[in-house]
């Protein structure tokens, strides 16, 4: 296959911000493709050559890249890159310098899939000395045979920065599209939240159809999108929308950890997907240790403990994220984990178990000691029960508690969040509203005391049901110096030349940014918005929902990514919680 048809596609997709257009798109370039060439442009089109969670990632440096260009495009470096300081892009760049070629090599043939997908296999396995020039080598090799817009593809493809705005969501509704039937949908996103591997889900059903997809099964060694809980505002609604009788669980503040396990190898997801396998070497071993069976998947919160077993802040278990000298920060930062969920044990998914089945698995599966435990659970059944159970909770150093429902529809429900089980923390007592993860998508220059620096920025959430992020607030209280300092080093490198495709926005920043980083802010309240875009229209025409005196906690939630930020749907819901209020 002619990597020219899905450069070709990449661009049709980078030209509409409408997510039917991109679906229609999609599931007309998928039509009777061959199905390993489907897995690879599926992983293509989003900066990748595996699933996300495979550690390895092409990541190639810009400087790198532009290196290729010069050579391919007979340009000097330095004209390259002036205009890769305009443009903020080496993909664009490489576009216009090969249109601008005086003429096509006589040497060069048109590039494959094939040939593409094993250039950038090598790039991502070049190591040790020598390995930039080989990859220089490599990419410009592929950009020798690349005509503009295969160009412009590769280029970003090596940065793993695609820009095209097709989200898993709109991929799957795509599969959904071409292979099968509406109402396989739900199925074919279930494939994907047990594998979190598109790739395969759209490799299997070009294959074999639905009986592939159905064939897919939870499997230790492929992560698992996690269950998220729904909020409510008050225990005593709580109580009733768990019809009165409840699992409340204390809710610990440290790194959610996803673990697969074996009598020897054990490795850990965050709920990002991530490998923090080397970050907790402690937690890994003993949990090999203490594992009754063969082979498990299990959830629970790592949490920062001193000596002698008490409780530290968040910020405590980030330590060991950051740390380089793993060795020193085992012993500087003892962690805890407190399981809360068994989703496979010994070949047997566990995830249509209903949760006091699964818990009651999960107990039994491990020794308990000082380091590995469950979380502290009662049966609850009034709303005095629950408030006692909460004030423990909170005595204990947590952040509120987790009910989590008893009944027999009570699965586990892998990439969703429902009213199986409910949040309910400590700021929803002290404020109107609780914190929320937004996604920066902007920046405004500074003044005064600010000036030379950002200033302040533009917030968005992410619209699950469009695929947008949307703006709520713009941000400027709650920075410290060393933030306000260290912000171009935190968001530069997302730098867009103009707004992305996946933003809505009507304020214009200074500064636009790929939605990446997400930040925890509190506010006041929400408040219908003429100038932000999240729910336009859902109260009325032209207006959305903003949040009002945000202020950053100083957290930077470097372990969501930026569809994990709190969503439009949810600030919604708080919106109408909070109007019912008052
Ligand atoms: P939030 O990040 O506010 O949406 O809250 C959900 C998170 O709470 C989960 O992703 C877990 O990391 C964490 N958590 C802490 N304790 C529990 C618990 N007992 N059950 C489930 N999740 C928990």
């Amino acid at each position: 296959m002619l990597f020219s048809k899905i450069a070709d596609t990449f661009a049709a997709l980078e030209s509409t911000s409408s997510r039917l257009e991109m679906t229609d798109i999609l599931a007309r370039s998928f039509e009777g493709m061959d199905p390993s060439d489907l897995r690879n442009t599926i992983y293509l089109s989003q900066g990748l050559l595996h699933p996300d969670f495979y550690p390895e990632k092409l990541g190639m440096a810009d400087r790198l890249i532009l290196q290729s260009i010069a050579t391919t495009s007979g340009n000097p470096a330095d004209k390259v890159e002036k205009m890769w300081i305009k443009e903020g892009d080496t993909g664009t760049v490489a576009e216009q310098l090969i249109a601008n070629k005086k003429q096509m090599s006589l040497f060069s043939e048109p590039l494959t899939l094939d040939a593409v997908v094993s250039g950038l296999r090598s790039i991502e396995t070049s190591e040790g000395k020598d390995s930039q020039n080989r990859k220089i080598k490599i990419l410009t090799s592929m950009l020798h045979d690349a005509g503009p817009l295969e160009a412009r593809y590769l280029c970003r493809i090596v940065t793993g920065r695609m820009r095209v705005g097709a989200s898993s969501m709109t991929i799957l509704d795509a599969l959904a599209q071409c292979y099968a039937e509406k109402e396989n949908r739900p199925e074919i996103e279930r494939a994907f939240n047990i594998t979190c591997d598109l790739g395969l889900v759209g490799e299997t059903l070009a294959r074999d159809g639905m009986e592939g997809i159905r064939r897919i099964k939870v499997e230790r060694g492929n992560p698992i999108k996690v269950m998220l809980a729904e909020r409510l505002p008050s225990l005593a609604e709580v109580m009733e929308r768990m019809g009165g009788r409840c699992a409340m669980e204390y809710k610990y503040d440290g790194m959610r950890a996803q673990i697969h396990i074996t009598k020897d190898s054990a490795r850990i997801y965050s709920r990002r997907l991530e490998n923090l396998t080397d970050n907790f070497p402690d937690i890994c071993e003993r949990l090999m240790r203490n594992l009754k069976g063969k082979e498990a998947i299990i959830e629970g919160e790592c949490v920062a403990v001193d000596r002698d077993g008490t409780i530290l802040p968040f910020q405590n278990v980030t330590h060991r994220r950051r740390k380089h000298d793993m060795e020193s920060a085992v012993n500087e930062v003892p962690v805890r984990i407190f399981m809360f969920d068994i989703l496979y044990l010994d070949g047997k998914d566990l995830t249509y178990e209903p949760y006091p089945e699964r818990r009651r698995i999960l107990s039994e599966s491990f020794e308990m000691d000082d380091m590995v435990g469950m979380t502290v659970m009662e049966t609850i059944e009034s709303v005095e029960q629950a408030e006692d159970f909460f004030d423990r909770a909170i005595s204990s150093r947590c952040e509120g508690v987790m009910a989590k429902s008893l009944s027999d529809e009570s699965i586990y429900r892998a990439g969703s969040r429902g009213f199986l089980w409910i949040k309910y923390k400590k700021d929803y007592h002290e404020t109107l509203t609780d914190s929320f993860d937004l996604v920066v998508v902007g920046a405004f220059y500074g003044m005064g005391k600010r000036a030379g620096k950002y200033g302040a920025l533009l917030m968005a959430s992410f619209d699950q049901e469009t695929g947008q992020y949307c703006t709520v607030c713009k941000l400027g209280t709650g920075f410290d110096d060393a933030f306000l300092d260290g912000m171009p080093a935190l968001l530069d490198e997302y730098k867009s030349e103009n707004q992305p495709r996946s933003v809505s926005a009507k304020m214009v920043p200074d500064v636009w940014f790929e939605p990446t980083v997400v930040l925890e802010v509190v506010g006041a309240e929400i408040s219908q918005s003429p100038i932000h875009t999240a729910a336009e229209g859902w109260i009325k025409e032209d207006t959305g929902i903003g949040i009002r005196f945000p202020r950053f906690t100083g957290r930077v939630r470097d372990d969501k990514g930026p569809e994990m930020s709190t969503s439009v749907q949810e600030i919604y819901e708080m919106y109408e919680m909070q109007s019912s209020d008052s």
